[in-house]
Parts: structure tokens; C-alpha cells; sequence
């Protein structure tokens, strides 16, 4: 009886380890939404084009403090910022309308342009 709850507990152990794969996987192969907008104060600065962008480096300033945005290879993060709690630059690079990057000390946001909803929310 203990052997087969082991198992049973190998199986779910296995089972919750293969979904967790199968659901990194739909994020890394999604298919790619590259029309992303960055936010500031509520206000739209920019809407990009990842994939007809260059990889380039450019700088947002918001008052005394900044956020370094970095695009590449057809993605987008904040590379450096100047905000205390460097959110933003942790959460790495946009991969899901689920998780946009935000940077709350600089009223930014920079997410997908099919999830506005969201980002209301989060502006807010
Ligand atoms: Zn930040």
C-alpha cells in the first residue's frame, strides 16, 4: 500500500512538473502579439512594432528618474532604472499580456496592445 501512494505521489509529483514545462512552453511559443505600447501617467508614449523594430537602447525619463528600455531580437524589457524598487527591471522581458512590466515609482507600463484592460487596471 505505501509503495503505491509513493508512486501514485511520483506520478502527480511528475504530472504538475510536465505542466509546468507545457506551460513555459506556450509562453516561449506563443505566438508572438508584437504590437506593444508603453504607458506613462496613464498616457500612451509609444506603440511599437516589436518585430519591424531595431534592437536599439533608449531612455525614459519620468522627473528625477528614468527607465532604460532595451529592445531586441523582436522583445522588449527595462534594462536599468532608477526607480527604488527595480520591479521593473526584475521582471525581465515582455513574454505574456498577462504580465505587463510595470515600473509603479515611474507610472510606467509596457505591455501588449491587446491587453489595455489590464493595464488600466494597473495605471490606476
Ligand atoms: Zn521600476
Amino acid at each position: 500500500m505505501k509503495k503505491s501512494k509513493t508512486t501514485l505521489l511520483i506520478v502527480a509529483a511528475a504530472v504538475i512538473f510536465l505542466a509546468g514545462i507545457t506551460g513555459s512552453l506556450f509562453v516561449l511559443f506563443a505566438p508572438k502579439q508584437s504590437a506593444v505600447n508603453i504607458i506613462q501617467d496613464g498616457k500612451t508614449l509609444m506603440t511599437l512594432r516589436l518585430s519591424e523594430e531595431k534592437d536599439r537602447t533608449f531612455v525614459l525619463p519620468y522627473g528625477d528618474s528614468s527607465n532604460t528600455i532595451e529592445i531586441k531580437d523582436g522583445r522588449i524589457r527595462v534594462k536599468d532604472a532608477q526607480c527604488p524598487d527595480k520591479t521593473c527591471v526584475h521582471t525581465g522581458w515582455l513574454s505574456s499580456s498577462a504580465m505587463p512590466i510595470v515600473c509603479l515609482p515611474n507610472h510606467l507600463v509596457i505591455s501588449f496592445a491587446d491587453s489595455e484592460g489590464e493595464v488600466d487596471a494597473v495605471a490606476e
